[in-house]
């Protein structure tokens, strides 16, 4: 029941009503007996400022954000998480009796959908894409102590995203890094036999790129590698299409992922556990 005192979360993007964050985040209010809602907000990216202004106002416990807000939140934030300043963006705020707090949980939400055995000590990353995914994957990765990443990306010119995601990755201590352009198809093979784990961090393989890969073919892949895959539908990409003729054991699409980086964020407001296979149960479900 909702009461005088129910508690609004939300998420601001533009567009927002195809999210699956209001379903996921209010299962767990429900679950914890959390007097709250989660409520999905259309906002507009010249609003963003009055929306930050509402959280205040309107005393919102926290809010998600998503394209393309993500950046534009940051300096406007009272107070912002090492990572989130690495990556330049925000998926999380907490509402701090009007002291907004910005974090950054979606490369979080990645490490915590891959198998927890293997671990990312000493491991080799290579990650396709240089965008805010793929970004806040490499920037976590890079301070969990993996030991090299690659950045395989379309554009690698002096002021391409993918020579400023070095750069960043640079200022995270201990980490190689090594940058390739996607159309070097020779560097391309000798770094993905030898990596550990392979991410696909580009749009190719969903809406205008269905059927696409950033992968040539199913020889680059190696039986032993963790394939990983941002997209979530279609359920299997291209690319994962190709790991799994490939004979890669462990692979992965972007749920798990989805739902990691809310229940981070989820703990982050409320200091509990989201019901993750209630969560993947209804998911699977719907
Ligand atoms: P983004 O910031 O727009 O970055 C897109 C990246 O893809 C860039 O590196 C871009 O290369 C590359 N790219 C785009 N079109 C390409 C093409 N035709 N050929 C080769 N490369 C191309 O996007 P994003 O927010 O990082 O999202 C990337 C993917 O991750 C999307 O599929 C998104 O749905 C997914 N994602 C999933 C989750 C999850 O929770 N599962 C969370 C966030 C994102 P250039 O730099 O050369 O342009």
């Amino acid at each position: 029941m909702i009461t005088g005192k129910t508690k609004l979360y939300g998420l601001f993007a533009h567009p927002a009503q195809h999210s699956l964050s209001p379903m996921m985040h209010n299962l767990a209010f429900k679950y914890h007996g959390i007097d709250a809602r989660y409520m999905a907000f259309d906002v507009a990216p010249e609003a963003v400022t009055a929306a930050l202004s509402a959280i205040r106002t309107l005393d919102l416990g926290g809010v998600n954000l998503s394209m393309p807000l993500k950046e534009r939140v940051l300096p406007q934030l009272d107070w912002v998480a090492e990572n989130a300043q690495l990556i330049g963006a925000v998926n999380t705020i907490k509402n701090d009796h009007g002291f907004l707090r910005g974090y950054n949980t979606d490369g979080l939400g990645l490490l915590q959908a891959l198998p927890q055995t293997s671990g990312l000590e000493g491991k080799q990353l290579l990650i396709f894409g240089a965008g805010g995914a793929a970004k806040a994957a490499a920037v976590e990765a890079a301070l969990n102590g993996v030991r090299q990443i690659t950045i395989v990306n379309r554009h690698t010119g002096p002021n391409s995203r993918g020579q400023q995601l070095v750069t960043t990755l640079q200022q995270v201590s201990g980490v190689a890094v090594e940058l390739l352009a996607l159309a070097d198809l020779s560097r391309l093979k000798a770094a993905m036999a030898t990596a550990d784990i392979v991410v696909n961090a580009t749009g190719l393989g969903m809406g205008a790129h269905l059927g696409e890969s950033p992968v040539p073919d199913k020889s680059y892949f190696t039986a032993q590698m963790i394939a990983f895959e941002m997209i979530y539908a279609p359920a299997e990409s291209k690319f994962l299409q190709q790991a799994r003729q490939a004979g890669v054991q462990q692979s992965f699409n972007g749920l798990p992922m989805l739902i990691q980086q809310g229940a981070a964020a989820f703990e982050i407001w409320t200091s509990q556990a989201m019901p993750i296979e209630l969560v993947k149960n209804k998911l699977n479900n719907d």
